[in-house]
Order: structure tokens, then C-alpha cells, then sequence
């Protein structure tokens, strides 16, 4: 609820890389078992925004809060780093080890988890998103829904507080976008706090809590699916949603 204190909060954000500014004072807002989507024309800043949520890089103005603490610069940030589980386009699985071993080797070489107890979570979370049957196969062997259904299973291995996904579907052949959607969904079902930027405008409307529309390194807009869906309020948004179709 907004009475309670967000577990992400972004005030004023700002980041440059050189002399662009690809975030130009952006504020946000997060709450709890929220699936907020970013929205919004290439280049317009949403990855940014993520990587800098997820303290891979520092910003240069504003601040982002987590969970009642300032983001510490990128350097100092690995223990909040474990705290979010990041899912990006391209999976990024380690290629020499199988389904399972992707999984479990986040608990056991950072959390220190005995190798018999990651296993069975890691077979566990493989069950979660449907892989059962998969836990001995090497990421060549499966399918880019299938490996992005792993590198979720990852990310939730770490148990994580918020999950953040940068485009998890666009990188995948149609017929197996549904089915990490549906994982996806799953996940905010059960109360997941989530970040997803996404150009899967059925998926923002019809699991999404709230939509933030970005344009240019700004948020131009942001409400409830309906409103923003349905009714926007700014000509940029309805730009990005006519360049769509
Ligand atoms: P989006 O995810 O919305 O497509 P990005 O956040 O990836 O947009 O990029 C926003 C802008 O910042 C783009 O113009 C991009 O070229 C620029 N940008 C992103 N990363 C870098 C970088 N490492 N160095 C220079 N420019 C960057
Ligand atoms: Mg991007």
C-alpha cells in the first residue's frame, strides 16, 4: 500500500555517460509485491535505470533508496547486489554447466550453501518454472524460453526481495515468450516485487500494478494500466503506443 515506506525509491535520478544524459531526473516509486512496468521508446532510458537500481552503475545526481538505505556507489554494493535478483535479455547462463548447476551455484558460493542442500533448492525453483525434467541439460540443449526460465530459477536462488527483468522476452523465438510470461506471472501471483521492462504491452496491462512511461531519459507518464492504457494523459505516450502498431 502507499503507506507503507517503498522498497524502491528513486528521487531525482541522474546519470550521464560523458555528455549524454541518459537519465534526467527520474523519480519512481516501488512498493511491495508491486510489478511495476517500464515502458517507452529505445534509448529512452529504462535499462539505464535498472543497471543503476541494481548499483552496476553509479548515478551522478539524485539517489535511489532501498529498502530505507541510499544505494552505495557500485564498488560497495555486492551485498545489496544479492538482495535483487537481475534476469536480462540474453540469460547470460555459464555454458559448461548444466540447468541445475546454473542454478545452484549462486547459494552455494555465495550464500555458502553445502552443495546437497543448493542442489535440492536449485531442483526445487527448476520444478517452480517448469524444468524439471531439464535439471542435467546444458543451456545449448534447451530452448531460449527454457534458458530464460533457468535464469530466472537463478535469480530466485538467491532469494531475492525484488526482481528485476530487462526485456526477458525479447530475445526469444514467439513460441516460447508465453511461457515466461506465464513464469513471470507466477511470480507476481505469489507476491514477487518486481521490475520489468518490457515491450509485452499485454503483459504490462494485464499483470503490470503500474506502468511508467519513459521518453528521452524522463518518466512522462505513469498510473494504473487502465489509465495509462486507456486514457493517457500525454501526446509522448500516445506516440510511443502509435509507433507500436
Ligand atoms: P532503453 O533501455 O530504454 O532502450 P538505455 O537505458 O539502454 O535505453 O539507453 C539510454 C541511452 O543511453 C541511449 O541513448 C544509449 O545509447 C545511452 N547509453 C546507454 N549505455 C551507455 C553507455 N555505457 N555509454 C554511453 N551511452 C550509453
Ligand atoms: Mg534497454
Amino acid at each position: 500500500g502507499a503507506d507503507r515506506p517503498p522498497v524502491i525509491l528513486y528521487e531525482e535520478v541522474v546519470k550521464r555517460y560523458g555528455g549524454f544524459v541518459a537519465l534526467n531526473g527520474v523519480s519512481a516509486r516501488v512498493h511491495q509485491g508491486e510489478v511495476v512496468c517500464l515502458i517507452g521508446p529505445s534509448g529512452s532510458g529504462k535499462s539505464t535505470l535498472l543497471r543503476c537500481t541494481n548499483a552496476l552503475e553509479a548515478i551522478e545526481g539524485g539517489r535511489i533508496v532501498f529498502e530505507g538505505q541510499t544505494l552505495p556507489t557500485p564498488a560497495l554494493a555486492a551485498p545489496v547486489r544479492r538482495r535483487m535478483g537481475m534476469v536480462f535479455q540474453n540469460f547470460e547462463l555459464f555454458p559448461h554447466k548444466s540447468a541445475l548447476e546454473n542454478v545452484a551455484i549462486g547459494p552455494r558460493t555465495v550464500l555458502g550453501t553445502a552443495k546437497a542442500e543448493a542442489e535440492e533448492k536449485a531442483q526445487a525453483l527448476l520444478v517452480k518454472v517448469g524444468l524439471a525434467d531439464k535439471a542435467a541439460s546444458y543451456p545449448s540443449e534447451l530452448s531460449g524460453g527454457q534458458q530464460q526460465r533457468v535464469a530466472i530459477a537463478r535469480a530466485l536462488a538467491m532469494e531475492p526481495e525484488v526482481m528485476l527483468f530487462d526485456e526477458p522476452t525479447s530475445a526469444l523465438d514467439p513460441e516460447t515468450v508465453g511461457e515466461v510470461l506465464n513464469v513471470m506471472k507466477r511470480l507476481a501471483e505469489e507476491g514477487m516485487t518486481m521490475i520489468v521492462v518490457t515491450h509485452e504491452m499485454t503483459f504490462a496491462r494485464r499483470v503490470g500494478s503500474w506502468v511508467v512511461v519513459f521518453d528521452k531519459g524522463r518518466v512522462v507518464e505513469e498510473g494504473v494500466p487502465k489509465q495509462v492504457f486507456e486514457q493517457p494523459r500525454e501526446q509522448r505516450t500516445r506516440d510511443f503506443f502509435s509507433h507500436l502498431s
